[in-house]
């Protein structure tokens, strides 16, 4: 009701957002150190693992309950306190964390949640950074709020993990299979009506299939319903505000008047406010605002290549790392693409990257540090190393 999401994207959402509490809770029992041997007969290394102290976290709108829950469950399971800061359009799911928080037995101050404006963030984000007690912030978002808090954070050199923006490249190789792919689009594009990070941003595909997938996508595409997220029909709801709705609306407009060509939606939904009509359009290429800016909205932008190579130039042409799916049923080239591609995570025949046992992160300007697995937890604890000396009688 808060984010606009279908109501089965949102039961979904609040299953994975629980699935981190639970893995954390068990994680947090296997924070092992270790004892390293020494050179000397006297002395012994040991190493300890600890909390990092109080620590900050400031969330997104776009999975409202996930984002909170992939910093607070390794937080708290490494035995740091937390602040968080929500975002501003979806503040009362975090609330209703906090309550069930409360409702656990989580002792007073563990959990604090700061609500604000759009205005406020900056004031906020500010105290979270110049406060020392704050020993670390973790933050999913926009790439220019993470440049601006990891600056920030330097004057204290404050730990920082961030997932920013992506820009996921959707490889189709001529030897994919055509309704794996289409129905990983399904996944990667429109779920939140292509308002995740982790959203394929630029289609790339190979000539030999290029006619079949882009058929069978537009066909599929032209299907889905948009609506209101309690209506059970619908497969996608609005976008969460009028700025989403004229991005997505830039990014399409600068693609079509370059020459791109709209095989399906294209305009505001009927139903008006900020629905969007689920898009595919070809023509994509380098010189297109969408090659370089994440669109987060319901458009699939397609170009077509000629070998791996190519795919894997095109890919890497991006100041992003989130994610590359890859759809090929090559077990070489599988190997082959996911090395080469500059990307945190790689989807090879499948629409879908996030879980909880699962290291999540990028490389480039898409972020530092991994959220979920054990990776995960690592990024909330620090490591002391104590040198144990004068042990000989
Ligand atoms: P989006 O474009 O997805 O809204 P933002 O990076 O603007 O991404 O927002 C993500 C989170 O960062 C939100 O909680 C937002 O309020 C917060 N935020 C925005 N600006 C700042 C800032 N200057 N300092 C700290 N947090 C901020």
């Amino acid at each position: 009701a808060e984010q606009g999401k279908p109501f089965d994207e949102a039961r979904a959402e609040v299953c994975y957002a629980a699935g981190f509490l639970d893995w954390f809770a068990e994680e947090g029992r296997r924070t092992y150190g270790d004892v390293i041997p020494s050179s000397s007969a006297d002395t012994r290394i040991v190493v300890l693992k600890q909390p990092v102290g109080v620590t900050a976290g400031i969330t997104p709108w776009n999975l409202p309950a996930a984002m909170v829950t992939r910093k607070l469950a390794p937080a708290l399971a490494a035995g740091n306190p937390m602040v968080l800061k929500p975002a501003p359009f979806t503040p009362l799911t975090a609330l209703a964390i906090m309550e069930l928080g409360v409702r656990a037995g989580l002792p007073a101050g563990v959990l604090n949640v700061v609500v604000g404006d759009v205005a406020d963030a900056a004031a906020i984000g500010a105290e979270l950074t110049s406060n020392r007690t704050v020993r670390k912030i973790g933050f999913t978002g926009s790439t220019a709020v993470g440049k601006l808090l990891l600056e920030q954070a330097a004057g204290q050199v404050k730990r920082v993990s961030l997932e920013l923006g992506g820009n996921s490249p959707f490889i189709v190789f001529d030897d994919a299979d055509v309704k794996t792919a289409v129905d990983s689009m399904m996944a990667a594009k429109f779920r939140n009506a292509g308002q995740l990070c982790t959203a394929a941003n630029r289609v790339l595909v190979q000539h030999g299939i290029y006619d079949d997938f882009v058929t069978a996508l537009a066909e599929r595409t032209g299907r889905l319903v948009v609506g209101h997220g309690f209506d059970e029909a619908s497969h996608l709801g609005p976008l969460i505000n009028e700025a989403g709705l004229a991005k997505v609306e830039r990014h399409l407009s600068d693609l079509v008047d370059r020459g791109g060509k709209v095989l399906t939606g294209g305009h505001r939904h009927a139903l008006g406010h900020t629905f969007f009509e689920p898009t595919v359009v070809t023509g994509l290429d380098a010189s297109a605002v969408m090659w370089r800016e994440e669109t987060f909205g319901p458009v699939a932008a397609i170009t077509a290549f000629g070998d791996e190579r190519e795919a894997v130039e095109l890919a890497n042409d991006t100041d992003y790392g989130l994610v590359g799916f890859v759809y090929t049923r090559d077990v070489g080239r599988v190997w082959r693409v996911s090395e080469a591609l500059e990307t945190g995570m790689v989807a090879v025949n499948t629409g879908r990257v996030s879980g909880e046992m699962a290291p999540f992160g990028g490389v480039k300007e898409s972020g530092l540090g991994r959220e979920g697995s054990k990776y995960g937890l690592e990024d909330w604890l620090e490591i002391k190393y104590v040198n144990l000396g004068g042990l000989n009688s």
